[in-house]
């Protein structure tokens, strides 16, 4: 069994098959999801999609892309969110100096009071970090940030020996299958062990088998298949493996 650590099913991409969508992950062996939320609204579907699908757990957090929209409402309101008892997450939040679609002081500020936030409620954080690694790991550590995901992870060996000695949980996605990515590819193999997680992040970053088409978590077989290969492990040992990492850092029921 896998868990996908990092799904957005709960988006319009998914309206005209959901049901359809979770079947073939079940039928791949995804047994559980978690999906992301990255606004408000996003947040508020993740959660209604967690209590209406049994597999599905949720995350709530508002995205560097829309930080210009956290205030203390927001925050209320995730606050409030985060009682559901299938949230299991704050997130994703983090740092995006790629698309760079609110100011760098914005995103700091939406991404310092969400890792308290996460504190508070006593949450693992899950951390979008784009073009923004060394920013991503000094507000992690200026705010002791406590259990923390760099979900789809796309720093260097360096990086990835930092985060695992701060205890950091490394989640590996579709790239890893991409011909040219060697670096991730050697990152998984540092990482391996107790703290390497798989995602999709569909319906974003096909594996390469689907590249140009819209991702989905049944796909997340093709990525493990893929770690697997890097690790030189089987496949049943990856399932292991990793579902034992994510249900430790998310307290997901056994
Ligand atoms: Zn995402």
């Amino acid at each position: 069994m896998f868990i996908d650590t990092h799904a957005h099913i709960q988006m319009h991409e998914f309206d005209h098959d959901r049901i359809e969508a979770l079947a073939r992950a079940a039928d791949a062996g995804i047994g559980l999801m978690i999906t992301v939320g990255y606004h408000l609204e996003a947040s508020r579907k993740a959660v209604e999609a967690a209590d209406r699908y049994p597999q599905v757990y949720a995350g709530v957090g508002i995205h560097p892309h829309d930080a210009g929209t956290y205030d203390d409402a927001v925050e209320e309101n995730l606050r409030n969110l985060a009682k559901y008892p299938k949230v299991v997450a704050i997130g994703e939040t983090g740092l995006d100096f790629f698309r760079n679609r609110a100011p760098h002081e914005v995103q700091v500020a939406a991404f310092r009071r969400q890792i308290w936030l996460a504190r508070e409620l006593d949450l693992p954080l899950i951390v979008h970090d784009r073009d923004a690694h060394q920013e991503t790991m000094q507000l992690l550590q200026e705010e002791a940030a406590q259990a923390v995901l760099l979900h789809c992870f796309s720093g260097d060996l360096a990086m990835a020996e930092e985060a695992l000695a701060r205890g950091y949980y490394v989640s590996i996605a579709g790239p890893v299958t991409y011909p040219k990515n060697e670096l991730l590819r050697e990152v998984v193999r540092k990482v391996k062990t107790d703290r390497l997680l798989l995602e999709t992040d569909c319906p974003f970053l096909p594996p390469q088998a689907f590249r140009g088409q819209r991702n989905e978590p049944a796909y997340l077989l093709h990525t493990a298949q893929g770690v697997a290969r890097v690790l030189g492990i089987r496949l049943d040992e990856l399932g292991r493996l990793t579902t034992d990492n994510a249900s430790r850092l998310f307290r997901l029921p056994s």
